[in-house]
């Protein structure tokens, strides 16, 4: 180890900062995170560092560096663009035995400062030995994404029950596996998600039983979101809980990179629903569900796209409320947002479309039959969800009730993912050319004005060329280009 880590409380302490410029600033600001009492040495102070000064927070010295000047001080920080009055400082702070930090130079240097993730209390920092900058901050990067930003709530909430649990528990190792179970459970998801009472209401519960939080009460579930197809589109919530659960039932539509993220020895149960394939029934999944919460398991129920938009969730979430157990909501990037978004179709835009409708085509039932009319009035891009089977349908209805028969519309099919297709033309015309390039589900049907502006804004698609540079473009009988991709076709190919 090159060198020794550890955590200095500067609260009230006197540091010196020599330098008065951008960088003597970014560490002033970071010393007075930390609640340091700061002297900076500077021949001028510049803007930010001027306001401090008269806002009392740093004390000035204006003049030449002084070596005498490191007395009394704890914690020195060379920070000017002189390298050799930083190596005066250096020498001086080492003359008194003063730890010194000289700004990217750890050669005169007897400590660095490490890449900082903040969750106060709890603080993790990332040093490469200042050999690389650059692999610290990545490597900080990725740990940001790993840790919760409640975080340091836990911290906190841990720190309040601590005494109340030692005196209850005075066996060091029964404390310790109770801590283990509290803050990897049911307690630090409570926290984790904003809800402090429910929490302290566990803790309460688990202490009376004498058992850990997590094994005081019914599991829970995780109505989870997993976004359009993107696995990247889950939120960081979502990713959080599936990472924790014991039991993940996934969707069909669940991108399978997302699953490689849950646990080792989480039991992943596929409970996909499809329109053709004989499959698990609505009611066996709520049953399923609200057993294994029962049962004491954290159940995440990862489903494409939003949990809550056409997603079944209202119902799984209506289960668990009925059988009394405990459930969060996490929402999802729901298709038609995320479709929209890499095909390059604002769903609103002033002049065009002033509302969205999410709505569905399939009629299973029978009474959900849409209502045409309000549908086809202008203004508004059309969302339609599970839409495909019943295209001709929808078309012509649309189309009977007032919407132009050259409306722009498109299907998407498998937005967001690396076999995003996208089929577009009009109202009319699109049922045809659906059926010619055998667009299948999943795909969502978009219709307004704003399907248009994915001529421009398309960022995701293969770039469709101009008009006759493609052999196999083809043009309609409305005189709009149509673009098709060889059979074999790229990543977000537009056809
Ligand atoms: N809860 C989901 C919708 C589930 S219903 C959500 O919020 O997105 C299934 C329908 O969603 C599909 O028939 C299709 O119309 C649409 N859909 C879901 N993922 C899609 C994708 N990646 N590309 C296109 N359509 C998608």
């Amino acid at each position: 180890m090159d060198y020794f880590p550890l955590f200095a409380d500067l609260t009230d302490r006197p540091c010196l900062v020599v330098g008065g410029g951008r960088v003597a600033g970014r560490k002033v600001r970071q010393l007075l995170r930390a609640g340091a009492r700061i002297t900076v040495n500077a021949s001028s102070l510049d803007p930010v560092l001027l306001d401090l000064a008269s806002a009392g927070k740093i004390t000035p010295v204006i003049g030449a560096f002084e070596p005498a000047l490191v007395n009394d001080h704890l914690l020195i920080i060379a920070a000017t663009s002189d390298a050799a009055v930083n190596q005066a400082v250096a020498a001086a702070a080492a003359a008194n035995f003063r730890l010194c930090n000289v700004v990217d130079d750890g050669e005169h240097s007897s400590f660095i400062v490490p890449g900082i993730i903040d969750r106060a209390p709890l603080t993790v920092a990332i040093s490469s030995g200042g050999r690389s900058p650059v692999l610290t901050t990545l490597v900080r990067q990725k740990i940001e994404g790993l840790l919760p930003a409640r975080l340091g709530a836990v911290a906190r909430w841990a720190g309040k029950w601590r005494e109340t649990v030692r005196a209850r528990l005075p066996d060091s190792r029964a404390r310790q596996r109770f801590w283990q179970t509290a803050l990897d459970g049911a307690a630090s998801d409570f926290i984790l998600s904003g809800r402090t009472a429910q929490a302290d209401r566990a803790m309460v519960r688990a202490l009376a039983a004498d058992q850990s939080p997590s094994d005081s009460g019914p599991g829970i579930a995780f109505l989870v979101g997993a976004g359009p197809g993107d696995p990247e589109l889950i939120t960081l919530a979502g990713w959080r809980l599936l990472q924790q659960a014991d039991v993940v039932m996934h969707d069909r539509l669940v991108s399978p990179a997302l699953l490689d993220f849950a646990r080792r020895d989480a039991e992943l149960i596929p409970v996909g629903k499809s329109a053709s394939a004989a499959s698990i029934s609505q009611d066996d999944i709520n049953t399923l569900l609200v057993r294994l919460v029962e049962q004491g398991n954290r159940v995440c129920r990862l489903k494409g796209g939003d949990p809550f938009v056409f997603g079944r969730g209202g119902e799984e979430a209506e289960a668990l409320a009925a059988a009394g157990m405990p459930y969060q909501v996490v929402p999802g990037i729901t298709a038609a947002v995320g479709c929209a978004a890499y095909a390059g179709i604002p769903l609103t835009r002033r002049g065009l479309s002033k509302a969205v409708v999410l709505t569905t085509a399939e009629s299973a039932t029978g009474e959900l039959e849409p209502d045409w009319a309000n549908l086809a009035a202008g203004e508004q891009t059309l969302a339609i969800y599970m839409g495909v089977g019943r295209l001709n349908d929808v078309s012509r209805q649309l189309v009977a009730a007032g919407r132009p028969p050259d409306c722009p519309a498109a299907l998407i099919e498998n937005g967001t993912t690396d076999r995003q297709r996208i089929v577009r033309g009009t109202l009319e015309g699109l049922p045809e050319l659906a059926e010619k390039h055998a667009v299948t589900a999943p795909a969502l049907l978009l219709v307004g004005e704003t399907v248009a502006l994915a001529d421009k804004l398309g960022w995701f698609a293969t770039p469709p060329l101009s008009s006759g540079l493609r052999p196999d473009g083809e043009v309609t009988a409305s005189g709009e280009a149509i673009w098709t991709e060889p059979a074999n076709l790229s990543p977000g190919a537009e056809i």
